[in-house]
Order: structure tokens, then C-alpha cells, then sequence
């Protein structure tokens, strides 16, 4: 009997459904990490761990990252964030996002950022079309600012947000939900909301890293957050946009122009509608946040004869098993939800 053709699946697949797993997610949103050097000291992140740098010849080159954006447009990936570390201290980041653009006019593009060092390239955010930039910003105050990240850089960031959004570009807060640091600052952060278009959002914390656990006392559950933000505002919850139909829990603010936010990790999960991978400054494959599995690609971007279709087969095959963060939470036995702390892994 004459065996039948192999199947080109590509033919047969279309490229915007090539990245589904085995839960029915289709995965649209690449986290690309360009570093894993910040300049902050945020008590959550990089401060929880020893883990030193990862060495320069380990990290991606632009053109290998080029390389892995333009498989995972091909793949079917629609947004792309820029992220680390802080992606802005890498030399050359801003070349790299110019060039991203003119390869992919279409895609959106973001970046996370902590604010401190963005502030020369306004403009050029502005024209690059980035869609939104997240801005990390734990207090309002100098103090607060200090005590979450050990730098003394409150002012910059807060001109550099103000010059953000008199460019009229997008900008979404980020702070980590700290208990004993930004409770105090709920009523600044309402009052920012309701006199600027931004999105703050409050992510509760995460034991990352190898010396997760001792922050325990500053967790603050996002239910707490609400009760405490309802104490100084009128909130309505509304629904995401069309555009963004991310992890957080959106509520307007009556009155006022902007939102408040919950990004729940930990209380509330969101896996059912995760449709997101992250790859590392090192090159590695991450599925899941909470799962510590990381698919080497460096090795083989770097190998002479391994292709772009061999890359596309792993991460397809690296996606399919994509598991449910909410399951590893339960069974897991550390204190930390992932090894790598989130400077390492890119967030
Ligand atoms: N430097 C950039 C910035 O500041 O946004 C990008 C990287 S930073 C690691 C990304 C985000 O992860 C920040 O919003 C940070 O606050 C958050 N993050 C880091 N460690 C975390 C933790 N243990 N729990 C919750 N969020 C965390």
C-alpha cells in the first residue's frame, strides 16, 4: 500500500492559529526581555535574589531577536512587548525598537519601563507609534519611591510621565500592591486617575525568586486594594478595551478620565484567557509565568545549520503544552512561584 504524502502543515494551518495549545488558547502576545539589567533595586525583584547577571555572550543580540520577531509574526503573534530588566539601559534599544517598527508598521508594539531613563526619547516613542507604554510606579512619593526601589529617582520619573502623556502617548501605571509602602498612597494615585487618562493598576505581589517568602507581610490582597480604593473614590467596573483585553480587572473612575486596575496572580487567576509567551534576554522559551520549563532557543538561533522552521516547530510545540498557571500554584512546594526572579524572566 502506497503511503500517504506527508501533511505540509503549514499549508493546512493557518498561520494566525499555528500557536494553540492544548487548552484551545491561541497565543497573540510575545514578551520579549532585551535585558535582565535594571538600575532600580525594587525590594520585590532584584533584591530578593543572588542570582548574578546573566553574561553579555549569553544574551540575545538585536539580530537575534529581529530573527525570533519576525518567526513569531509569522506564527501569528500580534503584540509584542519590550521589556527586561529595564530595557532602556541596553545600548541600542531605541535603534532596535526604530527597526522593529519599519519590519512590522502593523504590529503592536509596547514597552515596559521604569520611567527613569526614557526621557530623551519622548518624541520618538511618540512617532514609533508604540501603543502603550507601562510605566512601573509603586509610590507618588519621593519615600514611598525609595522604599520600593531603593533609588532616589522619584522627580524623573514623574516629569518623564508628565512629558509622556503631554506627547499624548498612552501610559498605564503599574504599582505592586505593597502594604506596608503604597496603601498610603491610594488616595494620590485615585486623584492621578481621575485628572489624567492613564490606567493605574495595582499587580498583587509575588514570591519570585531564590529568596522568595520574606515579603510575605507585605502581600495585599486585591479584594483589600478595592475596599481601600472605595474608601476615596466612586468606581464602576467596566470592561476592557477592544484592544486590550488583558489580565486586569478594570474599574472607572466616576468623574474622572482614567481607571483603576487589580492584576490578581495570585487570588484571582486568569489562566483561561492567558494567551501570552515570554522570552527571556537569554533566549529561553517561557509558557507560563509559574512554570519554571524554559525551551532553549539561543542554541539554536546560534546553530549553523538549524533553521527559521525548526525554530517555528519548537516554540508550536513549546506552545501546545503551555499549561495552566493556576494548577502549578496549587501543587507547588517552594515559596517562589517561579525560580527566576522577575528582572530574569522579563514582566
Ligand atoms: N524595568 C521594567 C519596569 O520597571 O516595568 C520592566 C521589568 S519589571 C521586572 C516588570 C514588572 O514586574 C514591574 O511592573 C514590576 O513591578 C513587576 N514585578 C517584579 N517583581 C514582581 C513581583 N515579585 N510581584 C509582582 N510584580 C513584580
Amino acid at each position: 500500500m502506497q503511503s500517504a504524502p506527508p501533511v505540509d502543515k503549514s499549508a493546512v494551518i493557518p498561520a494566525s492559529m499555528r500557536l494553540m495549545d492544548e487548552h484551545d488558547r491561541v497565543v497573540r502576545y510575545l514578551r520579549l526581555s532585551v535585558t535582565d539589567r535594571c538600575n532600580l533595586r525594587c525590594l520585590y525583584c532584584r533584591s530578593t535574589s543572588k542570582q548574578p547577571c546573566i553574561p553579555h555572550e549569553k544574551v540575545l543580540r538585536y539580530e537575534e531577536c529581529m530573527r525570533l520577531v519576525d518567526i513569531a509574526v509569522e506564527e501569528g503573534i500580534q503584540k509584542i512587548r519590550l521589556t527586561g530588566g529595564e530595557p532602556f539601559v541596553r545600548k541600542g534599544f531605541v535603534d532596535f525598537l526604530r527597526m522593529l517598527r519599519e519590519r512590522h508598521p502593523g504590529m503592536d508594539l509596547r514597552v515596559t519601563s521604569n520611567g527613569t531613563l526614557l526621557g530623551e526619547y519622548i518624541k520618538t516613542l511618540r512617532e514609533l507609534k508604540i501603543g502603550a507604554i507601562n510605566i512601573s510606579l509603586d509610590s507618588l512619593r519621593p519615600e514611598g519611591f525609595l522604599a520600593a526601589t531603593g533609588q532616589d529617582l522619584f522627580p524623573v520619573v514623574r516629569r518623564n510621565l508628565d512629558a509622556l502623556l503631554a506627547e499624548g502617548i498612552r501610559v498605564k501605571i503599574n504599582a505592586v500592591a505593597l502594604n506596608g509602602i503604597n496603601r498610603q498612597d491610594m488616595k494620590a494615585f485615585l486623584d492621578f486617575a481621575r485628572d489624567h487618562p492613564v490606567d493605574v493598576r495595582f499587580i498583587e505581589l509575588m514570591p519570585m525568586g531564590s529568596g522568595a517568602g520574606w515579603l510575605q507581610d507585605q502581600f495585599w490582597p486585591a479584594d483589600d486594594i478595592l475596599a481601600e480604593a472605595r474608601k476615596w473614590a466612586e468606581l464602576e467596573p467596566c470592561r476592557p478595551d477592544a484592544q486590550d483585553r488583558g489580565p486586569a480587572r478594570m474599574f472607572s473612575i466616576v468623574g474622572g478620565q482614567g481607571r483603576l486596575g487589580f492584576i490578581t496572580p495570585m487570588s484571582h487567576h486568569f489562566c483561561a484567557t492567558c494567551n501570552r509567551l515570554r522570552i527571556t534576554s537569554d533566549g529561553r522559551l517561557r509558557t507560563c509565568l509559574f512554570s519554571d520549563k524554559e525551551y532553549r532557543l539561543r542554541g539554536i538561533l546560534r546553530h549553523p545549520r538549524l533553521d527559521a522552521r525548526f525554530l517555528s516547530r519548537v516554540i508550536e510545540l513549546a506552545t501546545r503544552k503551555k499549561p495552566l498557571g493556576a494548577d502549578i500554584l496549587r501543587q507547588r512546594r517552594e515559596a517562589a512561584v517561579a525560580a527566576r526572579p522577575m528582572v530574569a524572566i522579563g514582566g
